[in-house]
């Protein structure tokens, strides 16, 4: 199987078809696909130079910008794997990473310089400063070198997405780029992506939900807007400018952005604006219904991860006649909803989701794996299909309690308090209870101006949801601890006992 070609060749296909067409619009400008065709062939001669050679290592520790694009282009280049580094991850585990994964040439942002003491031996590359650098920078690199052919690659590069560790340490995932375009084609039997969108990518790329956008939109020949920071503002005022036809963002990007006041997002038109492609994490029924009030009906609800990549696509249609849906597999994919013993289960039954696409992760770097089954590989989260084949995720299912010995998913309490009309943003967790083994707690966020009151949380859950899957504690909080890819980390959520009842 051969690996790391998508990128560089969609460039390069992109610099004879299309060569004016801005391929990277960022803070600092416009690049066309022949300009980053070309940048990264020298940025590649000029990485080879400081001793990267096929079968090498490359990391990536930058936020969303051509930089990023660029290097990750390079290595594809020159055959080298590229470990995509989260932008929040703390000094100590961005040591451990570094050396776990035998990175020894880093692309950074001066931020993270200035952040991190990186160890002595890592060659550091600076993609992006504010102000001057001591380090050797990118467009050092760039300037320096030529666009002369590059040597034949023995062997291509792949790319090591870390997953989030909101459940552990974060592990390195080799994702296939995929080898054909047939991926991308598969996506679009649920999405109506075209060749050509501008795509504003909100997701960071280190991230395989931002990575999917970016991997896709090569294929289309996409402009991609890509912003360091997401700023609600600064999305809505570039959506416009940019004339962006998609979007590719997380659950908390859009609740963000409903948040603006309605002055400051009226006075914007997205007309253009077809496709708002979500994932990362669960997209309440509340939040799709809201946004596509405000927004039109371009939500499209992916649902997937780092190891399984996309497992189903729910369409605007789909989210309005089923809210909650994460919809149906795209061509290529098949979800199969299992009981502990590998036996399928009848529809409308909560039972492990399993998936099998062309997509699936070649397991972690540190050599653990995912046992299949049949060729299918368990998501870790717990779902149903209704009669219709429509996927429900209900949770991971780690998430799932058990209170006084019934099975409980926190998920469907805190969908429910986060459609409270107050309510902002709502996180539900088990907890140790001596009673019941384990009960709920919910953190809750209101909306600036808003008031509720723990004993009104409880009273209005009592009238919807079963005994044990009532939160017995209450919290509000004024922003629920969340990483870089906008997921709630539990481990910093605050002791909900003293807010028992
Ligand atoms: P770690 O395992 O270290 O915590 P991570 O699994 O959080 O990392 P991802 O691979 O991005 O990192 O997370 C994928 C998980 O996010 C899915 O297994 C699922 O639980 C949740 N998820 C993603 N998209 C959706 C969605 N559309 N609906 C419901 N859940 C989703």
């Amino acid at each position: 199987r051969r690996w790391g070609v998508t990128l560089p060749l969609g460039y390069a296909i992109g610099a004879v078809r299309h060569p004016d067409r801005p391929a990277v619009i960022d803070e600092r400008g416009a690049l066309s696909f022949a300009e980053v065709d070309q940048r990264t062939t020298r940025l590649a001669h000029g990485l080879r130079e400081h001793g990267l050679v096929s079968g090498g290592r490359i990391g990536i520790l930058c936020r969303n910008h051509h930089g990023f694009v660029e290097a990750l282009i390079a290595a594809g280049k020159l055959g080298v794997d590229s470990v995509l580094l989260n932008t929040g991850m703390s000094s100590e585990q961005l040591t451990a990473v570094l050396d776990e994964q035998n990175v020894r040439i880093l692309v950074t942002d001066s931020e993270f310089v200035d952040k991190h003491s990186l160890p002595p031996d890592v060659f550091v590359v600076v993609a992006w400063t504010e102000g001057t650098t001591s380090h050797t920078t990118l467009e050092q690199l760039i300037g320096r070198s030529e666009a002369l052919p590059l040597p034949k690659r023995p062997r291509h590069g792949r790319m090591i997405v870390l997953t989030s560790g909101t459940t552990g340490t974060p592990k390195g995932a080799r994702r296939p780029d995929p080898p054909s375009l047939r991926p991308a084609t598969t996506i679009m039997s649920r999405v109506p992506l075209r060749s050509g969108e501008r795509m504003m990518i909100c997701a960071p790329l280190f991230h395989t939900w931002g990575l999917a956008g970016f991997q896709l939109g090569t294929v289309l020949g996409a402009t991609l807007v890509l912003h360091r920071r997401f700023d609600p503002q600064q999305t809505v005022a570039a959506l416009q400018r940019h004339r962006c036809t998609s979007m590719f963002a997380v659950p908390v990007m859009l609740q963000r952005l409903l948040e603006l006041p309605e002055e400051r997002r009226r006075c914007h038109d997205h007309r253009c604006l077809r496709i708002v492609a979500c994932s990362g994490s669960a997209l309440s029924s509340t939040l799709a219904h809201d946004f596509q009030r405000v927004f039109g009906p371009v939500l499209y609800n992916f649902y997937g991860s780092t190891e399984a990549s996309w497992v189903s696509i729910a369409t605007p249609e789909d989210l309005r006649t089923a809210p909650g849906t994460a919809g149906l597999p795209p061509r290529g994919t098949t979800v199969r909803i299992l009981e502990e013993d590998g036996s399928p289960v009848p529809h409308d039954t909560v039972g492990a989701v399993h998936v099998s696409n062309e997509m699936l992760f070649e397991g972690y770097t540190n050599g653990a794996e995912v046992p299949r089954r049949d060729g299918l590989m368990p998501t870790g989260d717990l779902g149903y299909l209704d009669s219709r084949g429509r996927l429900f995720v209900v949770g991971r299912a780690d998430d799932m309690i058990i209170s006084g010995g019934e099975n409980v998913y926190p998920a469907e309490t805190e969908e429910l308090i986060a459609s409270f009309p107050e309510v902002s943003e709502a996180v539900v967790t088990g907890v140790e209870d001596e009673e019941y083994g384990q009960r709920l707690a919910a953190y809750v966020v209101l909306h600036e101006g808003s008031t509720l009151d723990a004993e009104t949380v409880r009273e209005r859950t009592r009238q919807r949801l079963s005994v044990f899957a009532r939160p017995r504690d209450v919290v509000f909080l004024d922003a629920l601890p969340r990483n870089a890819t906008g997921k709630v980390v539990p481990s910093r959520l605050p002791d909900s006992s003293p807010h028992r009842n």
